[in-house]
């Protein structure tokens, strides 16, 4: 009160940033909705079903936002350990499970962690938060059996780093995924898809989030970035074997993966 505000109670406070956090996640999670037609759900559920996800791994998640891809990840570890359980004993599965959910907005894992309170995911402490940027890691060296990175990749500084980064830090047999918007190269759904990505998405962004640029923004990163087969070379540079893409839609987005021996 000395300088003339009213104080606000702690509680309050507390209540008020959370507002804020609840709005951005509700946004954030609309658009992606609005903008893949929902699509964006069965990418990431292609994208866990590659990583082949087991009880007791440990997975880092990078860019991992507000933990869409690890809820998944743990979802489907939690469904394997339910039907192991119906044949072997609970105490063969103790193994403990980590999930690391990386990113470098403090705002995107703050909401993420509500996200799991609310959907009484990782009370177990199987979920673990971390701040911290793709280019440079706080990880061991092969400390981790896999490795996630949706929609990130494309607007971090240095690819490279993010890759040799990603291959410093998966233990041997490790895999590598990233799943991004790519290239699509069929003329008939590329005219489809410029139409889109060009005319309906900046719209969508000006009417839903009062913001055009962003979204005219979000458009020009996609096209600059390395098309499938120049993404899966950089990969291999960074160390990885066993390189490959998959197509979704045509290539509007491609899941990427490598392994590390
Ligand atoms: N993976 C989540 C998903 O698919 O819903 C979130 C994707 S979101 C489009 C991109 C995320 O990358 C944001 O949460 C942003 O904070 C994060 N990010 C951007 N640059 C990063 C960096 N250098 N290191 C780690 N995270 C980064």
């Amino acid at each position: 009160t000395s300088f003339g505000f009213q104080e606000v109670p702690e509680e309050e406070k507390s209540k008020m940033v959370g507002n804020v956090f609840t709005s951005v996640a509700s946004n954030y999670d609309v658009m992606n909705d609005l903008m893949s037609a929902g699509l964006h759900r069965l990418w990431k559920e292609r994208l866990v079903s590659k990583l082949n996800p087991f009880p007791g791994m440990k997975h880092l998640d990078v860019a991992g936002g507000t933990g869409d891809v690890a809820f998944r990840i743990l979802e489907s570890i939690n469904s394997v350990r339910r039907r192991a359980l119906q044949d072997m004993s609970e105490d063969n599965l103790q193994e403990e499970t980590q999930i690391y959910v990386c990113d470098i907005n403090p705002n995107m894992l703050n909401v993420g962690k509500m996200r799991a309170q609310e959907r009484g995911l990782g009370e177990d402490g199987s979920l673990v938060w971390v701040g911290g940027d793709a280019e440079a890691l706080n990880f061991e060296d092969d400390s981790v059996d896999g490795y996630t990175i949706a929609f990130g990749i494309r607007n971090v500084t240095h690819i490279e780093k993010v890759l040799s980064e990603a291959h410093r830090v998966l233990k041997k047999g490790g895999r590598f995924l990233c799943l991004e918007l790519s290239h699509v190269e069929n003329p008939a759904l590329k005219q489809l898809y410029d139409y889109y990505s060009f005319s309906v998405i900046p719209a969508i962004g000006e009417l839903v989030a009062g913001d055009r640029n962003s979204y005219q923004y979000l458009v020009e990163s996609i096209r600059k970035f390395p098309s499938q087969e120049n993404f899966a070379s950089m990969i291999a540079e960074a160390g990885f074997q066993k390189v490959e893409y998959e197509n979704l839609v045509g290539g509007v987005v491609a899941i990427h993966s490598g392994l590390k021996f």
